[in-house]
């Protein structure tokens, strides 16, 4: 009988699947992650680590480096939009004898996965493959295999086990037939990033929230290329407009202007319309078949 290979295949390499085999090769379990994208993503999304997160990232000794490419923010503000009154101020101060990290840390998701991928290429136990896309899973008992398109066509390899961290519409959780219950909001998020300092220019704080009965907004500050860093707006958008609508430079402008109305056009440096979901897997855990983050 042909011997199985030690070691743990990941389906996914963004920021959870790089985590998990960062963790792994750590221990020096050999770790393959497979990942359909040709290279890292750096779409703005994730920005904000929570304190339990940063003592996750502690443990694994990356708290610092993402220190350093992100923002340390204690403090958050919730506003009224319709009388521009401040509602309540958070300060993570008050945790202070909770944890080592008082803050959240406002560091882009990409940059996190750059630093796993860096540290990783010195590592003998991690091996990580783009443009590889994994396309089927099978239990066996002391092992899984997965059926893998790659650029050289169709491969297929053996682990002892399977960590599926492919994101929402996950391949692996679909393939191991675990229930995702859940639904998907009709609402979109559209997220508007722009260099204008809001903190300068309107005395933000580097995270907001601004409530209003008919159309809120988030407004974060990110590290960025470094200074002055960038802004992130989110607004809520209804469900029956074409994405392409919302999009164009006339909408977006006069979305910013509508919030924070501005002598100056402003200059936007990324635009995103985002589906959210309200979903959780009926298991994280199959046999051999471990499902983690989005997925
Ligand atoms: C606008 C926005 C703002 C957000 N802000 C925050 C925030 O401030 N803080 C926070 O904690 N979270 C935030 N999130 C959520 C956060 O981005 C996600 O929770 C996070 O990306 C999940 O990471 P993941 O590694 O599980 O999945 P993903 O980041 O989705 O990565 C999955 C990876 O799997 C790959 N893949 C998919 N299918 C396959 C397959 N079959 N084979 C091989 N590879 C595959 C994809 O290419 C991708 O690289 C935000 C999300 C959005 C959209």
């Amino acid at each position: 009988m042909e011997r199985v290979p030690e070691r743990v295949l990941i389906s996914g390499g963004g920021p959870v699947g790089l985590i998990c085999a960062y963790a792994l090769a750590k221990e020096n379990i050999p770790v393959i992650v497979f990942d359909e994208n040709s290279e890292l993503q750096e779409d703005p999304r994730a920005a904000t680590t929570h304190p339990a997160t940063l003592e996750l990232l502690a443990e694994l000794d990356l708290v610092g480096k993402v220190i350093e490419q992100g923002l340390i923010c204690p403090i958050f503000r919730f506003w009224d939009r319709p009388t521009g009154n401040l509602v309540a101020e958070f300060d993570h101060e008050l945790l202070r004898d909770d944890t080592d990290y008082p803050y959240v840390v406002q560091c882009e998701q990409f940059k996190l996965t750059r630093i796993l991928i860096d540290l990783m290429r010195s590592m003998t136990a991690a091996d990580i493959r783009f443009s590889h896309r994994v396309t089927s899973v099978l239990q066996e008992d002391q092992s899984v295999s997965i059926e893998v398109d790659s650029p050289n066509g169709i491969n297929h390899f053996q682990g002892r086990y399977l960590i599926g961290s492919d994101g929402g519409r996950s391949t692996v959780r679909t393939e191991a037939k675990i229930p995702f219950k859940g639904f998907t909001w009709a609402e979109r998020f559209l997220v508007l990033s722009t260099p204008f300092d809001f903190e300068a220019q309107r005395g933000m704080c580097h995270r907001n929230y601004i409530s209003d009965p008919e159309e809120w907004c988030n407004c974060f500050k990110v590290a960025g290329d470094g200074p002055p860093g960038l802004w992130r707006t989110v607004y809520p958008e209804a469900a029956d407009v074409p994405e392409a609508d919302l999009l164009t430079d006339e909408y977006i402008q006069n979305k910013l202007q509508n919030f924070f109305p501005s002598r100056d056009k402003y200059d936007i440096v990324h635009r995103n319309l985002y589906t959210v979901h309200q979903r959780v897997a009926a298991t994280f855990r199959k046999g051999r078949v471990m499902i983690a983050g989005d997925a």
